[in-house]
């Protein structure tokens, strides 16, 4: 309750920034991270260096466990018991870790496994823990938006291409209050996006070339419903794509939306950097 109305306060929308480990050892372009911002080393036009530094609500960095990052998600997912909606989003480009922090690796243990599987855990224990006096429904649906369609698919056909498409682990929730007989109704979205790195359209045609025209439309179209939300801008431009159609019941209203921006600190990931840092920064 109390950190619903801190919540409310604050506004519904969060952003956190992720880190992953760097895996070629260089000098990362990524100079300094603290509690709540990035600092990144970006060349000028001048040819000098500059620095940029970028906020957020909460910035993970590389030693940064799953159990951490799941642990400042976890009262948003236990709202949803209470009737709120919620959207969980992994941003970034390819290989970022999007889906180590939704899914989490390859062959998971119970220390290595990602919000998806934390969530629905908590989702499940606190249903159970309050079952004298509220009965639980509680329903899993998972679907992949490619192309900008919709469809239910099955763990094989996700992880295929997954860079390629969103792919959304939907939870509905709906109780009833055994004494009064009222009912309540949640729901979870957390969604693994599609790699936001752009495409060289001189280097993909057909197939690939529509993909990546989606994928740049689904984005920018989360991008600017979540920023409109954010400014408190009375039309919110839901119909422009797919995906923010389907999750329009949970952006915006009481609903609230966590945003994990996800940064590779290789030096040669740097122009993705900088432009998955401007995304974040337009929608928080
Ligand atoms: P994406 O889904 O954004 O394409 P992945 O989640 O598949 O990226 O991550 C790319 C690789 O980096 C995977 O091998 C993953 O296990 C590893 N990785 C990503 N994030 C982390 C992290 N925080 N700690 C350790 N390994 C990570
Ligand atoms: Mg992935």
């Amino acid at each position: 309750k109390l950190y619903n109305q801190l919540q409310d306060l604050k506004g519904n929308i969060r952003v956190y920034c992720r880190v992953r480990p760097s895996t070629d050892g260089q000098p990362s372009p990524v100079s300094n991270m603290d509690e709540g911002s990035i600092t990144l080393v970006v060349p000028s036009k001048n040819g000098k260096e500059g620095k940029k530094t970028f906020s957020f609500n909460r910035v993970f960095g590389p030693s940064s466990t799953q159990g951490e990052v799941f642990s400042d998600t976890q009262p948003l997912i236990r709202s949803v018991l209470d009737g709120y909606n919620v959207c969980i989003f992994a941003y970034g480009q390819t290989g970022s870790g999007k889906t180590h922090t939704m899914t989490g690796p390859d062959n998971s243990t119970e220390e290595t496994v990602g919000v998806n599987y934390r969530a629905l855990r908590d989702l499940f224990h606190l249903s159970e823990q309050r079952k004298d006096t509220i009965h639980y429904d509680i329903s899993v649906q998972m679907l992949e938006i490619y192309n900008e369609q919709n469809r239910s698919v099955g763990a094989t056909a996700l992880n295929d291409r997954s860079s390629r498409s969103h792919s959304c682990l939907t939870v509905h929730v709906q109780g009833r209050e055994l004494v009064s007989g009222n009912s309540l109704r949640g729901c979870i979205h957390l969604v693994d996006l599609a790699g936001s790195e752009r495409v060289d359209k001189s280097e993909v045609i057909g197939d690939r070339l529509k993909e990546a025209q989606h994928i740049n439309k689904s984005l920018s179209a989360l991008g600017d419903v979540i920023a409109s939300l954010a400014q408190k801008q009375s039309h919110v431009p839901y119909r422009n794509s797919k995906l923010t159609q389907l999750l329009q019941d949970s952006l915006g209203g009481q609903a609230k939306t966590l945003m994990f921006v996800h940064v590779s600190p290789e030096p040669d990931a740097l122009g993705e950097t900088v432009s998955t840092l401007k995304f974040a920064e337009r929608v928080s």
